[in-house]
């Protein structure tokens, strides 16, 4: 075989690889391993979604190529939502775009932006794609750590003037993964006032804004005004619909950017299938779609709550989030992120995941994915009280 190219050497290590790795040595020993580890629903897509699947899979107009930037019909139900949900107005033919998920959107756009030694902002710990890109890209990421101490969002004030002049972009995502933090309207404010004073694309990955608990509504970017001139937010129907399998999202926000990123993708994919856009039209404007958005975060709010009872009973500092499905829990004293997940999985059959695959600043945490049932999220907890208590 050639050699590889040299940008396959700037992508770290992957960490999830290697916890894959001891997971099925741990199966092959027949224990029952239980898995707090993967961002993925459990429960299935509503059924008025699939319904409209069956039908549309039966309609031949869509066994034809689809529209590069998504049919009109799906990114019109695109900016109605918006407009609906955050009170934000784009128009669905120039500033909104069908994506094949939002990862291959926030890749693409990545590579629309960064040249050879281009500055990305990138949050650590975070969502591995952002840094992952820019250095494919042949940029550079400059890490903003989240830390308890800073609420888990970026200290803008903290980048060097220089670093802030060359950088092109700058992630955010809220609520966050892995922490489960949520941002505040003043830090999307200073954000929006950080990338118009610095000529920066901001990114505002919104995967997470309708999973959200305790009377918390997330907001968006755009709640801020003006921020259309410097901003994008990916928006996902991924995990409030339980549809990850499925790979449909959509982006909305800057035109130029838009236009940037339709540039790539139309060179490289040729849209989602028509079909699986019905399908989500459906979601987004069924009026079943509010109830189970209600009716699945009273199951993740359920079950955040009985794991930071159990967690903190067996001397655990779990912190309930207010948004995501992700609980992100210091590791006890003596203990590596990497260490204690190891510990878990080899001895007590829990999958959990390193905070350091996120990221060095996600050392000393794990992070728990609340995508089981009630029953087996206590028997997990359960099995873990002999490796935490001292
Ligand atoms: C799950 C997730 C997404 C959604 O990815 P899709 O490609 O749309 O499935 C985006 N961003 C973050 C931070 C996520 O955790």
């Amino acid at each position: 075989m050639p050699k590889r190219a040299e940008r396959i050497a700037a992508v770290p290590p992957y960490l999830f690889a290697e916890i894959d790795k001891k997971k099925a040595a741990v199966v092959a020993r027949g224990v029952d391993v239980i898995s707090l580890g993967i961002g993925d629903p459990d429960l299935p897509t509503p059924a008025f979604v699939v319904d409209k699947m069956k039908a549309a899979v039966a309609n031949p107009k869509y066994h034809q190529y689809p529209d590069y930037d998504g049919s009109l019909a799906f990114r019109t139900a695109a900016t109605d939502f918006y407009k609906r949900r955050f009170g934000a107005a784009f128009d669905p033919k120039t500033e909104a775009l069908a994506l094949i998920g939002s990862k291959e959107g926030l890749s693409h756009l990545i590579w629309a932006y960064i040249d050879q030694g281009d500055i990305a902002l990138v949050p650590d710990p975070a969502y591995p794609v952002y840094k992952t890109h820019t250095a494919l890209a042949g940029g550079v990421p400059y890490i903003m750590p989240l830390t308890k101490a800073n609420g888990f969002l970026p200290d803008l004030k903290a980048i060097p003037e220089d670093v802030a002049r060359k950088a092109k972009l700058l992630f955010i995502n809220y609520p966050n993964n892995p922490t489960g933090a949520v941002a505040t309207p003043e830090f999307y404010a200073e954000a929006v006032a950080f990338c118009r004073k610095y000529d920066i694309l901001l990114v505002s990955d919104n995967a997470y804004s309708e999973m959200t608990y305790d009377g918390y509504t997330a907001p968006s970017v755009f709640d801020v005004p003006g921020a259309k001139d410097v901003a994008v937010e990916f928006w996902s129907l991924s995990k409030p619909f339980n549809m990850t399998g499925w790979r449909i999202a959509f982006v909305v926000g800057n035109q130029d950017a838009i236009g940037a990123l339709g540039v790539i993708k139309t060179n490289t994919d040729s849209g989602q299938y028509t079909a699986v856009q019905e399908a989500a039209i459906e979601a987004l404007t069924s009026p079943k779609a509010d109830a189970f958005i209600k009716e699945m975060n009273a199951v993740y709010l359920r079950r955040r709550d009985i794991a930071v009872a159990g967690l903190r009973a067996i001397g655990l500092d779990a912190q309930p989030m207010k948004g995501s499905f992700y609980l992100w829990v210091p590791v006890p004293a003596g203990h590596t992120s990497t260490s204690f997940a190891t510990l878990l999985l080899e001895e007590a059959g829990v999958v959990v995941t390193p905070g350091s695959a996120y990221g060095e600043h996600g050392e000393g945490y794990i992070r728990i994915a609340l995508c089981l049932s009630e029953e087996r999220l206590k028997e997990a907890v359960g099995r873990m009280q002999k490796y935490v208590k001292v």
